[in-house]
Protein backbone atom coordinates (compact mmCIF):
# COMPACT_ATOMS: atom_id res chain seq x y z
CA UNK A 1 0.00 0.00 0.00
CA UNK A 2 1.46 3.93 -1.10
CA UNK A 3 1.78 5.94 1.92
CA UNK A 4 3.60 9.30 2.16
CA UNK A 5 6.76 9.29 4.80
CA UNK A 6 7.31 12.77 6.72
CA UNK A 7 9.93 13.65 3.79
CA UNK A 8 7.46 13.91 1.48
CA UNK A 9 8.56 10.63 -0.37
CA UNK A 10 5.51 8.14 -1.19
CA UNK A 11 6.68 4.50 -0.12
CA UNK A 12 5.03 1.02 -0.79
CA UNK A 13 4.50 -0.27 3.02
CA UNK A 14 4.97 -4.25 1.50
CA UNK A 15 8.60 -3.33 0.47
CA UNK A 16 9.18 -1.09 3.43
CA UNK A 17 9.99 -4.88 5.10
CA UNK A 18 12.73 -5.58 2.82
CA UNK A 19 15.90 -4.57 4.91
CA UNK A 20 18.03 -4.45 2.66
CA UNK A 21 15.93 -2.59 0.24
CA UNK A 22 16.29 1.58 -0.02
CA UNK A 23 13.15 2.56 -2.23
CA UNK A 24 10.65 5.56 -2.88
CA UNK A 25 8.47 7.92 -5.48
CA UNK A 26 9.26 11.93 -4.67
CA UNK A 27 7.29 14.20 -4.91
CA UNK A 28 7.64 18.37 -5.87
CA UNK A 29 9.08 18.50 -2.06
CA UNK A 30 10.74 15.92 -1.57
CA UNK A 31 14.70 16.98 -1.81
CA UNK A 32 15.54 13.25 -3.44
CA UNK A 33 18.44 14.27 -5.17
CA UNK A 34 20.70 16.26 -2.31
CA UNK A 35 19.35 13.50 -0.01
CA UNK A 36 21.16 10.83 -2.54
CA UNK A 37 23.83 12.43 -4.09
CA UNK A 38 25.43 8.88 -5.39
CA UNK A 39 22.29 8.23 -7.93
CA UNK A 40 22.76 6.81 -10.43
CA UNK A 41 20.31 8.04 -13.27
CA UNK A 42 20.30 7.60 -17.55
CA UNK A 43 19.36 10.53 -20.04
CA UNK A 44 16.06 9.11 -20.85
CA UNK A 45 14.88 8.57 -24.55
CA UNK A 46 11.55 7.06 -24.27
CA UNK A 47 13.12 3.48 -25.53
CA UNK A 48 13.09 0.12 -24.58
CA UNK A 49 16.67 0.24 -23.78
CA UNK A 50 17.60 -0.82 -20.05
CA UNK A 51 21.10 -0.03 -18.09
CA UNK A 52 22.97 -2.29 -15.55
CA UNK A 53 24.61 0.57 -13.12
CA UNK A 54 26.68 -2.02 -11.56
CA UNK A 55 27.94 0.31 -8.10
CA UNK A 56 28.42 3.09 -10.60
CA UNK A 57 26.68 6.92 -9.76
CA UNK A 58 26.13 9.74 -12.12
CA UNK A 59 24.55 9.74 -15.67
CA UNK A 60 25.14 6.69 -17.25
CA UNK A 61 24.47 7.20 -20.95
CA UNK A 62 20.68 6.54 -22.90
CA UNK A 63 18.54 4.25 -21.40
CA UNK A 64 14.47 4.29 -19.31
CA UNK A 65 15.50 1.17 -17.04
CA UNK A 66 18.37 1.30 -14.86
CA UNK A 67 19.45 -2.24 -13.28
CA UNK A 68 21.48 -2.48 -9.82
CA UNK A 69 22.09 -5.25 -7.14
CA UNK A 70 25.65 -3.52 -5.55
CA UNK A 71 25.15 -2.73 -2.27
CA UNK A 72 25.35 1.16 -1.24
CA UNK A 73 24.02 1.58 -5.29
CA UNK A 74 21.07 3.59 -5.96
CA UNK A 75 19.21 4.06 -9.48
CA UNK A 76 16.34 6.42 -9.99
CA UNK A 77 14.32 7.59 -12.81
CA UNK A 78 12.64 11.21 -13.45
CA UNK A 79 9.24 12.30 -14.29
CA UNK A 80 6.31 14.79 -14.57
CA UNK A 81 3.11 12.72 -16.04
CA UNK A 82 5.26 9.74 -17.51
CA UNK A 83 5.01 6.31 -15.32
CA UNK A 84 7.62 5.87 -12.83
CA UNK A 85 8.13 1.68 -12.32
CA UNK A 86 10.34 0.33 -9.79
CA UNK A 87 11.19 -3.54 -10.12
CA UNK A 88 12.62 -5.43 -6.81
CA UNK A 89 13.60 -9.02 -6.70
CA UNK A 90 13.44 -10.31 -3.49
CA UNK A 91 15.24 -13.27 -3.68
CA UNK A 92 18.02 -11.91 -6.00
CA UNK A 93 18.37 -8.58 -3.56
CA UNK A 94 18.04 -6.31 -7.03
CA UNK A 95 16.30 -3.72 -8.20
CA UNK A 96 15.55 -1.90 -11.63
CA UNK A 97 14.30 2.05 -12.09
CA UNK A 98 12.24 2.00 -15.14
CA UNK A 99 10.41 5.15 -16.73
CA UNK A 100 7.12 4.90 -19.02
CA UNK A 101 5.83 7.07 -21.14
CA UNK A 102 3.07 6.09 -23.83
CA UNK A 103 6.11 5.66 -26.26
CA UNK A 104 7.64 3.32 -23.65
CA UNK A 105 4.75 1.81 -22.92
CA UNK A 106 4.11 0.95 -26.48
CA UNK A 107 7.80 -0.23 -26.84
CA UNK A 108 7.01 -2.13 -23.44
CA UNK A 109 10.26 -0.89 -21.21
CA UNK A 110 8.38 -3.14 -18.44
CA UNK A 111 8.79 -6.15 -19.81
CA UNK A 112 12.12 -5.53 -21.37
CA UNK A 113 13.38 -4.31 -18.10
CA UNK A 114 12.14 -7.68 -16.61
CA UNK A 115 13.94 -10.14 -19.43
CA UNK A 116 17.17 -7.73 -18.47
CA UNK A 117 16.61 -8.84 -14.95
CA UNK A 118 16.41 -12.43 -15.53
CA UNK A 119 19.46 -12.22 -18.11
CA UNK A 120 21.67 -10.28 -15.38
CA UNK A 121 20.42 -11.18 -12.32
CA UNK A 122 18.78 -14.65 -12.77
CA UNK A 123 15.68 -12.52 -11.85
CA UNK A 124 12.73 -15.12 -11.95
CA UNK A 125 9.28 -12.79 -12.20
CA UNK A 126 7.98 -14.82 -9.60
CA UNK A 127 9.84 -13.45 -7.04
CA UNK A 128 9.56 -9.69 -8.27
CA UNK A 129 7.58 -6.68 -6.60
CA UNK A 130 6.34 -4.01 -9.13
CA UNK A 131 5.33 -0.85 -7.57
CA UNK A 132 3.81 1.77 -10.14
CA UNK A 133 3.99 4.74 -8.88
CA UNK A 134 2.66 8.57 -9.55
CA UNK A 135 1.93 9.23 -13.18
CA UNK A 136 -0.77 11.13 -15.16
CA UNK A 137 -4.13 8.97 -14.45
CA UNK A 138 -7.09 7.82 -17.63
CA UNK A 139 -8.76 10.84 -15.75
CA UNK A 140 -6.28 13.75 -17.59
CA UNK A 141 -4.45 11.30 -20.42
CA UNK A 142 -6.73 12.19 -23.56
CA UNK A 143 -4.71 10.98 -26.47
CA UNK A 144 -4.76 11.89 -30.28
CA UNK A 145 -5.36 9.10 -32.91
CA UNK A 146 -2.11 8.25 -33.83
CA UNK A 147 -0.94 7.53 -30.49
CA UNK A 148 -4.13 5.63 -29.36
CA UNK A 149 -3.60 3.23 -32.65
CA UNK A 150 -0.32 1.85 -30.91
CA UNK A 151 -2.38 0.72 -27.98
CA UNK A 152 -4.90 -0.49 -30.54
CA UNK A 153 -7.21 1.81 -30.12
CA UNK A 154 -8.95 3.39 -33.06
CA UNK A 155 -9.89 7.08 -32.36
CA UNK A 156 -8.80 9.27 -29.27
CA UNK A 157 -9.11 7.79 -26.30
CA UNK A 158 -8.12 8.20 -22.87
CA UNK A 159 -5.01 6.40 -21.79
CA UNK A 160 -4.03 4.13 -18.65
CA UNK A 161 -0.42 3.70 -18.25
CA UNK A 162 -0.56 2.51 -15.32
CA UNK A 163 -3.15 -0.27 -15.91
CA UNK A 164 -1.09 -0.79 -19.75
CA UNK A 165 1.82 -1.65 -17.56
CA UNK A 166 0.47 -3.70 -15.10
CA UNK A 167 -1.05 -5.54 -17.51
CA UNK A 168 2.73 -5.94 -18.94
CA UNK A 169 4.27 -6.90 -16.26
CA UNK A 170 1.55 -9.60 -14.97
CA UNK A 171 2.26 -10.94 -18.57
CA UNK A 172 5.70 -11.58 -17.20
CA UNK A 173 4.88 -14.02 -14.50
CA UNK A 174 4.81 -11.49 -11.86
CA UNK A 175 2.15 -12.16 -9.56
CA UNK A 176 -0.78 -9.94 -9.01
CA UNK A 177 -0.90 -9.93 -5.21
CA UNK A 178 2.69 -7.85 -5.80
CA UNK A 179 1.35 -4.93 -8.07
CA UNK A 180 1.56 -2.25 -6.59
CA UNK A 181 -0.45 0.86 -7.77
CA UNK A 182 -0.37 4.27 -6.45
CA UNK A 183 -3.84 5.33 -8.11
CA UNK A 184 -2.12 8.90 -7.98
CA UNK A 185 -2.82 11.08 -10.81
CA UNK A 186 0.00 13.79 -11.40
CA UNK A 187 -1.98 15.78 -13.35
CA UNK A 188 -5.07 16.33 -10.92
CA UNK A 189 -2.81 16.75 -7.87
CA UNK A 190 -1.13 19.97 -8.72
CA UNK A 191 0.48 20.80 -5.21
CA UNK A 192 1.81 17.49 -4.86
CA UNK A 193 3.43 16.41 -8.30
CA UNK A 194 4.51 18.43 -11.31
CA UNK A 195 3.14 17.77 -14.67
CA UNK A 196 4.56 18.19 -17.67
CA UNK A 197 0.98 18.38 -19.62
CA UNK A 198 -0.09 20.84 -16.84
CA UNK A 199 3.18 23.10 -16.57
CA UNK A 200 4.57 22.55 -19.62
CA UNK A 201 8.36 23.46 -20.01
CA UNK A 202 7.97 24.79 -16.84
CA UNK A 203 7.77 21.27 -15.38
CA UNK A 204 10.25 20.32 -12.51
CA UNK A 205 10.86 16.71 -12.55
CA UNK A 206 9.83 13.67 -9.56
CA UNK A 207 12.83 11.26 -8.52
CA UNK A 208 11.58 8.46 -8.16
CA UNK A 209 14.94 5.37 -7.01
CA UNK A 210 15.30 2.01 -5.73
CA UNK A 211 18.82 0.95 -4.12
CA UNK A 212 20.24 -1.41 -1.63
CA UNK A 213 21.40 -0.52 1.39
CA UNK A 214 25.69 -0.19 1.71
CA UNK A 215 27.07 -3.06 3.97
ZN1 LIG B 1 -6.06 13.22 -13.40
Amino acid sequence: MFYKDDRQIYRVSELDELAWLVHGFGTRAAEVRARFPNLATVKQVHSDRCVAASGRAGMLGHGDALLENVPGGLVAVKTADCLPILLVDERHRAVAAVHAGWRGTAARIAQHAVDAMRETFGTDPADLHAALGPGIGPCCYEVGPEVAAQFGVHGRTHLDLAGLNSGQLLETGVSPARVYQSGLCTMCRAAEFHSFRRDKEAAGRMYSFAGIVAQ
